[in-house]
C-alpha cells in the first residue's frame, strides 16, 4: 500500500500536515529522531504510520496507560494488529499479545516504561526482533523536565539489549536542558532533530488576578454558553465546587479528578466528548486521554505549576484551528501554593531550583508587559512579533516607574531580617502599630511608616508583582517569610529601575469605591470575620442589633490598624470612652489572638504540659494545612484554638468538633492527628492536668 493511500484508508485523513511530512521522512529512512511538537500538532502519526508501512514490529513507550489502552482500542477499530503490554492487562490480554508477537502478526506494541523492569519482556523482544522503538512523553527521562519518571530510565537497557534498532523520540517540552538529557540518554550517536513551531496561533492567551474568582469565571463562562471547555482546578474539593456553581447558573457542567472511581471518570470522559456545550470543571488528570477538537475554551481557575503545563494545557483547546480561548486566573495564594509545593516535594534541591525557575517563567508571563505569545514563544526558543491575539496586544498595560516603592518593599524586608511574610511587612511600611511591631521593636526602623503614600491592597498588589518578578522569594522553614533573592539587589543599590503594572494595583482601589463590603485587605479578612462573630455573640447575648456594639466601618478599621492597645484602640473610628470600657478588652483580645508564635496563647501554657502538646497539635496542623495529599483547601485553626484543644484535651471527635474555631470541616482535617497527639498510641501524653 502507498503511504496516502495507508494515510486515507486507515486514518482517513486526506494529507499529512506540513510539521509531520519531515519527521516522519527522516522515521520512513530508518534514521533516529527527536521531534519537538507541540501538544495536538500530530505526534502519534509519526510513528504509527511509519509502523504501518514497514515490515516488523514498533514498540512505542507510553507513559499513561490509559492512553495506551485508548491508542490501542483506536487502532484495533482501524484493523490495526495493536497491542498493549501493561500492569492494567488481564492476564487473557497480555497471552494474546504474546501470541500475536510469536506469530509475527503484530505490528504496534505499546509498553509501559514500568514492564521493562522484568528481564522476561526485554528477552522476549530480543528474539522477536524489533523494527523501530518510538518513545512518546520522552520529556520524562529528563531529571531536568517537569514530569520525570524514573522507570523511563529503564528504556536504556532496552535500546541496549536491541542493538540494531532505530530510535524514534517525541516531546512537546523544549527547553534546551531536556532537549539536551533526551539526547544524552536515548541515543548513542546525535538524532535528527525537529524543532516544530510552538506558535498556536487560533488560541487567545489571557490571564487575570483574582478579585471575585467564582464570579471572574462565572462572567467567562456565562458568554460562551453553550462551548465546550475545561476549567482546571487546583484542588480536587474545588472542582467539585465550581461545577455546582456553574449548574447553579444554569450552564451544563460535570466535575473531574483522580479521586473518583474509574467508572465515574470514564463517563464524564465519554460525556464530554459527545456531549456539545459540557464545561468540565477538573484537575489536571483531565485530558492526557482526552481527543476533542472543537475545546473551545480552557481557564485555569487557579495557577498552573510551570509553562510547560500551562501550555500543554491550554494546547488542549482549539485542535481543529478555530478560534479558541483561555483565561489563567491567579493570586498570591496560588503563588504560595505553588511554592510550597515545589518546596516540600521529594525532589533534589537542584531539581527543586529547576521547578522555581519553571514557576517564575510563568509567573514572568502572568505579571508580563508586553505580547504575551512573544514572551511564551520566546521561552520556548522562538522569535516572533506581537500576535494581536492576547489581552495585553487588545489592551497594554500601563507601567510606571516604581523602583522607590520596590526599593521601600525591599528594604521592609531586609531590616525585618528576611523574617516575615507580607502582611506584616506591610504593617511595618505603613507604619501601623500592632503586637508584632512592638515585640519585634519594628517601630524603630528607619523603614516604619514611610510607604504611606500607597494603601494596603496596593502594598499587596507591589509585593505580588515583586514575587513575579523574583526578587523576593518566601522561605517555606520560615513560614513563608520573605527573603530578598540576588536580582533584587542592583535595585537596591539605586543601580537599575523597575516597573510595575498600574492596572492590578489600581483594580483594588476601583474595587474598593464599587463595593463598600470589601473593606480590607485579603490578609485581614480572616480577622475581621473574627471580629464579627465575637460581636455577633455579644449582640445576641444582650439581644440587640450587632451595628449597637460597633458598626461595620469601626470592625473594618480594627482589622486593619489592628490596635495593640486600649490606647490604641481609643483612635478608632466609633470607640469612644464608654465602648472602649464595655468592649474594648474583649476585641482587643480578639485582634491580639492571631500573631504568630510565640503566641500569647501559647505563652499562657509555657512550662505546663499544654504547651508541648500545643507544639505538636500545631505541627500536626502545619502538617495537614492542605491535607494528606498537600492538595486540599487550606484550612487552620488559631493558636488560641489550638491552646484551648491542648487545654480541655477533648475525649472525641464531636467534643473536638465543638471547641469553638474548629467546626466540622476541621476537625475532619486535623481530628485524627490531633486525637493521637492528645491520647498518642504510645501513651506519651497523659492528662496530668486534671
Ligand atoms: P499530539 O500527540 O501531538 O498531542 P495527536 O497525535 O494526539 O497529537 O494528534 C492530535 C489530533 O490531530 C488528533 O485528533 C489526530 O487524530 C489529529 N491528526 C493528526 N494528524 C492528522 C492529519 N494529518 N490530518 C488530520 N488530523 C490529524
Ligand atoms: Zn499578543
Amino acid at each position: 500500500m502507498s503511504d496516502a493511500s495507508i494515510l486515507r484508508t486507515v486514518f482517513g485523513f486526506d494529507r499529512l500536515r506540513a510539521a509531520q511530512q519531515p519527521v516522519i521522512d527522516a522515521v520512513r529512512a530508518g534514521r533516529d529522531v527527536l521531534a519537538i511538537m507541540p501538544t495536538g500538532g500530530g505526534k502519534s502519526l509519526c510513528y504509527q504510520l511509519p509502523a504501518l508501512e514497514r515490515e516488523g514490529l514498533t514498540v512505542v513507550i507510553s507513559p499513561l496507560i490509559a492512553l495506551m489502552r485508548d491508542q490501542v482500542r483506536a487502532l484495533r477499530e482501524l484493523g490495526v494488529a495493536a497491542g498493549a503490554l501493561t500492569s492494567g492487562n488481564t492476564e487473557e490480554e497480555t497471552e494474546a499479545v504474546f501470541s500475536q508477537l510469536e506469530s509475527g502478526t503484530l505490528r504496534l506494541l505499546y509498553m509501559a516504561p514500568e514492564r521493562l523492569g522484568s528481564g522476561g519482556a526485554i528477552h522476549l523482544l530480543r528474539k522477536t526482533g524489533v523494527a523501530s522503538l518510538a518513545i512518546d512523553e520522552a520529556h520524562c527521562v529528563s531529571q531536568w523536565g517537569h514530569d520525570f519518571r524514573p522507570d523511563y530510565l529503564r528504556i536504556g537497557e532496552l535500546i541496549k539489549a536491541l542493538p540494531d534498532v532505530q530510535v524514534t523520540a517525541f516531546t512537546a517540552t523544549a527547553d534546551a536542558q531536556t532537549r539536551d538529557d533526551i539526547i544524552r540518554r536515548l541515543f548513542d550517536a546525535p538524532p535528527e532533530i525537529f524543532i516544530q513551531g510552538f506558535d498556536r496561533p487560533n488560541l487567545r492567551l489571557a490571564f487575570a488576578v483574582k478579585k471575585e474568582p467564582r464570579k471572574q469565571l462565572l462572567d467567562f463562562v456565562t458568554v460562551r454558553r453553550g462551548q465546550s471547555g475545561i476549567v482546571y482546578c487546583g484542588t480536587r474539593n474545588k472542582t467539585e465546587v465550581l461545577a455546582k456553581a456553574l449548574n447553579e447558573a444554569g450552564l451544563k457542567a460535570l466535575h473531574y479528578h483522580a479521586g473518583m472511581e474509574a467508572e465515574a471518570r470514564r463517563e464524564a470522559e465519554i460525556r464530554f466528548q459527545q456531549e456539545d456545550g459540557l464545561v468540565v470543571c477538573a484537575t489536571v488528570a483531565f485530558g492526557m486521554g482526552i481527543d476533542k477538537p472543537d475545546i473551545r475554551f480552557v481557564v485555569h481557575a487557579d495557577l498552573p505549576k510551570s509553562v510547560e503545563a500551562y501550555y500543554q494545557e491550554i494546547g488542549r483547546a482549539g485542535r481543529d484551528g478555530d478560534p479558541a480561548e483561555t483565561l489563567v486566573l491567579y493570586g498570591p495564594d496560588d503563588i504560595r501554593l505553588r511554592r510550597s509545593q515545589i518546596d516540600d516535594g521529594l525532589a533534589e534541591n537542584d531539581r527543586k531550583g529547576a521547578d522555581h525557575g519553571r514557576l517564575n517563567a510563568l509567573l514572568g508571563l502572568a505579571e508580563a508587559q508586553g505580547c504575551r505569545r512573544q514572551l511564551l514563544l520566546r521561552y520556548f526558543g522562538e522569535d516572533s512579533a506581537p500576535c494581536g491575539n492576547c489581552d495585553l496586544c487588545s489592551s497594554p498595560p500601563e507601567t510606571f516607574d516604581a523602583t522607590e516603592a520596590v526599593r521601600m518593599a525591599l528594604s521592609a524586608v531586609l531590616r525585618t531580617e528576611q523574617m516575615f511574610g507580607t502582611g506584616h511587612l506591610i504593617d511595618v511600611l505603613l507604619g501601623n502599630e500592632t503586637e508584632k511591631t512592638r515585640r519585634w521593636k519594628h517601630g524603630a526602623l528607619p523603614t516604619f511608616g514611610v510607604g504611606k503614600n500607597w494603601d494596603r491592597g496596593q502594598w499587596g498588589s507591589i509585593f505580588r508583582q515583586i514575587l513575579g518578578l523574583d526578587l523576593v522569594r518566601p522561605d517555606p522553614s520560615r513560614k513563608g517569610a520573605l527573603q530578598m533573592t540576588e536580582l533584587a539587589r542592583p535595585i537596591l543599590r539605586g543601580e537599575k529601575e523597575v516597573m510595575l503594572r498600574v492596572d492590578t494595583i489600581e483594580a483594588r482601589a476601583a474595587r474598593r469605591r464599587s463595593e463598600p463590603l470589601a473593606l480590607v485587605a485579603e490578609e485581614d479578612e480572616a480577622l475581621l470575620s473574627a471580629l464579627k462573630s465575637k460581636r455577633r455573640a455579644l449582640a445576641e447575648a444582650a439581644r440587640v442589633p450587632a451595628y449597637v456594639i460597633f458598626a461595620d466601618k469601626t470592625l473594618n478599621e480594627m482589622a486593619t490598624r489592628k490596635p495593640a492597645s486600649l490606647d490604641d484602640m481609643m483612635g478608632i473610628t466609633g470607640v469612644g470612652a464608654k465602648k472602649l470600657d464595655k468592649y474594648g478588652a474583649t476585641f482587643l483580645a480578639v485582634i491580639n489572638e492571631d500573631v504568630d508564635i510565640p503566641h500569647p496563647a501559647r505563652n499562657r501554657l509555657s512550662g505546663r504540659s499544654e504547651g508541648a502538646v500545643f507544639d505538636q497539635l500545631q505541627e500536626a496542623q502545619n502538617r495537614l494545612a492542605r491535607g494528606e495529599n498537600g492538595l486540599d483547601i487550606y484550612m487552620s485553626c488559631s493558636s488560641s484554638t489550638l491552646a484551648k484543644i491542648a487545654r480541655y484535651r477533648p475525649a472525641s471527635m464531636e467534643d473536638l468538633a465543638s471547641i469553638g474555631g474548629v467546626g466540622a470541616s476541621k476537625a475532619e482535617r486535623f481530628g485524627d492527628a490531633f486525637m493521637d497527639v492528645l491520647h498518642g498510641a504510645d501513651g506519651a501524653i497523659v492528662d496530668e492536668a486534671h
